[in-house]
């Protein structure tokens, strides 16, 4: 007959036996480290348990809330044989899991997962500041007879409810208890919510959402925004209290054990060997950024300037981080204001689909959070929670805002840091924080009277402050005149229906492929020409707005930036480590558009 195996005997062994490399005790040397700092947790490789001995790996996945305990058991023991005074000062340890070997989408969570350890990733939408809870009460039995204090409950741990014994420990009577606050245990405690991340939502669908509890050292190790893996146990939600008439349906949430939080910012675009030769394939093409352009919502007619502006913002140049550690942007961000109907919302889903990471909304925002970022109140619980807005969950990608003039006010505010210092602050209702927010805005926005009125100035035809208009690298203007072009347009809309396709033009999922190769591997430093041309050219401008004191545009060393950016975005396209002159040229050449037709010049 096989003996069971000891689950608590086995990690012992492991523990003090693993090697990663012969010689390299992997996990004693954690245990040193975590006696050393006083810290709380082991992080085990799910791997290496695996290779250790496989039945305690299963058992683990099988039967994690018991297993769990054990191995936190062992894991004091060894810690006390080494430091005995270590458990006075630490009372709780625990055994962080990661790289478990199945990671479930969120949208596949089913019953059968429920008190089993799971991995999923997602985005961090949400989280509520950090708050105690009570694992182990110290209670006073109120009766005159007694008034004895006993520890509840005896055994292990209380759950997210508080109960009561039925009768006394003590005494055995029945009565009321008390709490003694100074007496009850507490641990951090922290409920965030996690969503599928904005590229796996089916088209059309809502993201799914799961809450997530963060206890101990884990509170506050990830931030709204992050990008991250939870590896935890699937529980459901319940009271202890079962109520004649309760429901038998429950919520899941998951109680977290470890958290991966993700540095890799472009690796949701899988590029294989064979689609990296492709792409270095195009890039030799003398004619690529033409190419690119024309393969930028090929079934818009016309509106070469926009395509053209879209296709640099997704791009983008390079961020820089100066010798005093300030950040300036790589971000290029584009505006496009422009009369109902001329294919602004087209564009800009284009732009979306194409993006390797992509927040598509509008300037009401999708929830709550808008924008930037908010403190919510759930209704049902009456938690306060920091909610991620759009540029934050577009952190490292691409924000796409349609209708971006019907912001809400309090984004009014706050974009203004988003879009330059790419970080959004938050303090309300007792919740501080800065969350990242490095995205480029790509957005569009209606004219305030209706129409675009080209008599007035630009700040007066959008419902956005000068200020907010002067963060966005280039802006375009849309008007719909009647007139010559009306027929090649219809020619062109028929063609498109007809189902003929643009020439030469890059189908989409490669396109994405080489944005995401591009910004990932290619970062481009100016040559000295191109250095000079973009000097000059801003001296230039300089004095051209200083005879033209009222334009809404200042030309600033905003603008200079921008055209670094632009020019680095050129060179981007060519998957070149070089700007050139004629990628100067090129940026100087969209910024002269813009300018014009925004009314400078
Ligand atoms: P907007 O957001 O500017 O109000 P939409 O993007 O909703 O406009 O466009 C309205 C419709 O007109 C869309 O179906 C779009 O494809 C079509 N359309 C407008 N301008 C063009 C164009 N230049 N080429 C092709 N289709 C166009
Ligand atoms: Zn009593
Ligand atoms: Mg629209």
């Amino acid at each position: 007959m096989e003996t069971q195996v000891d689950i608590g005997d086995v990690f012992e062994e492991f523990l003090k036996n693993f090697q990663d490399i012969p010689g390299n005790f992997k996990y004693m040397n954690q245990i040193n480290e975590i006696i050393a700092y006083r810290k709380k947790s082991i992080i085990v490789d799910f791997n290496d348990l695996f290779s250790f001995n496989e039945k305690i790996a299963n058992e683990i996945i099988l039967n994690p809330l018991q297993s769990l305990t054990l191995l936190e058991d062992r894991m004091i023991k060894i810690i006390e044989e080494l430091d005995n005074s270590y458990p006075l000062e630490v009372e709780k340890v625990h055994v962080r899991i990661i790289n478990l070997p199945r990671v479930i989408e969120l949208r596949k969570i089913r019953s059968s997962d429920v008190n089993k350890i799971i991995s999923v990733e997602g985005i961090l939408t949400k989280q509520t500041p950090v708050k105690e809870r009570a694992y182990r009460v110290t209670f006073k039995h109120v009766h005159p007879d007694c008034n004895q204090e006993f520890i509840w409950p005896e055994e292990g741990e209380m759950n997210d409810i508080i109960t009561t014994p039925s009768v006394c420990p003590r005494c055995g009577k029945i009565g009321q208890f008390e709490i003694v606050p100074e007496k009850t245990k507490l641990i951090d405690w922290q409920k965030v919510i996690l969503q599928e991340r904005p590229e796996e939502v089916p088209p059309g669908q809502l993201p799914r959402q799961i809450e997530a509890i963060l206890e101990d050292d884990l509170v506050d190790s990830a931030r709204p925004g992050d990008r991250v893996k939870l590896t935890g146990i699937l529980m459901i939600k319940q009271d202890s209290i079962v109520k004649r008439g309760s429901r038998t349906v429950f919520d899941v949430y998951m109680k977290v054990i470890s958290i991966e939080v993700s540095e890799k910012v472009l690796d949701e675009v899988e590029i294989t060997d064979e689609d990296k030769k492709k792409i270095q394939e195009l890039a030799k093409d003398p004619w690529i950024k033409e190419r690119i352009m024309s393969s930028i919502a090929p079934s818009i007619y016309d509106h070469w300037e926009i395509k053209e502006a879209i296709g640099l913002a997704l791009f983008g140049g390079v961020q820089r981080t100066m010798q005093d550690g300030t950040r300036i942007r790589g971000d290029i961000h584009v505006l496009i204001i422009g009369d109902p109907g001329t294919a602004k919302s087209q564009l800009l889903q284009f732009a979306a689909r194409v993006a390797p990471r992509s927040v598509y909304t509008t300037g009401k925002g999708a929830t709550a959070a808008g924008l930037t970022a908010a403190v919510v109140r759930e209704k049902n619980t009456g938690d306060y929670y920091l909610e991620a807005g759009a540029l934050v969950l577009a952190d490292g990608g691409i924000a796409v805002i349609d209708e971006i003039d019907k912001m809400k006010d309090e984004d009014r505010v706050a974009i203004h840091e988003a879009m330059e210092q790419q970080t959004v602050s938050i303090a309300k209702a007792g919740i501080v924080a800065k969350l990242n927010a490095r995205a480029t805005i790509i957005a569009a926005g209606n004219p305030k009277f209706g129409r675009y009125i080209q008599e007035r100035g630009i700040a007066e035809n959008i419902d956005l402050p000068p200020t907010i208009l002067s963060r966005f690298d280039l802006i375009f203007i849309l008007v719909d005149k009647p007139g010559s072009e009306d027929q090649l347009l219809a020619n062109h809309i028929l063609d498109m229906h007809g189902g003929k396709s643009v020439k030469n033009s890059i189908d989409v999922d490669l396109l994405k492929k080489y944005i995401a190769f591009s910004r990932k591997y290619v970062n481009p430093q100016l040559s000295d020409e191109a250095k000079k041309l973009l000097a000059d050219f801003y001296v230039e401008m300089r004095k051209k707005s200083s005879d033209t004191p009222d334009s809404p545009i200042l030309i600033t060393p905003r603008q200079l930036e921008a055209l670094i950016r632009l020019t680095e975005a050129y060179a981007r396209m060519g998957l070149r480590e070089v700007a050139t002159r004629d990628d100067a040229e090129r940026a100087i050449n969209i910024m002269r558009i813009f300018l014009e037709k925004v009314g400078l010049d």
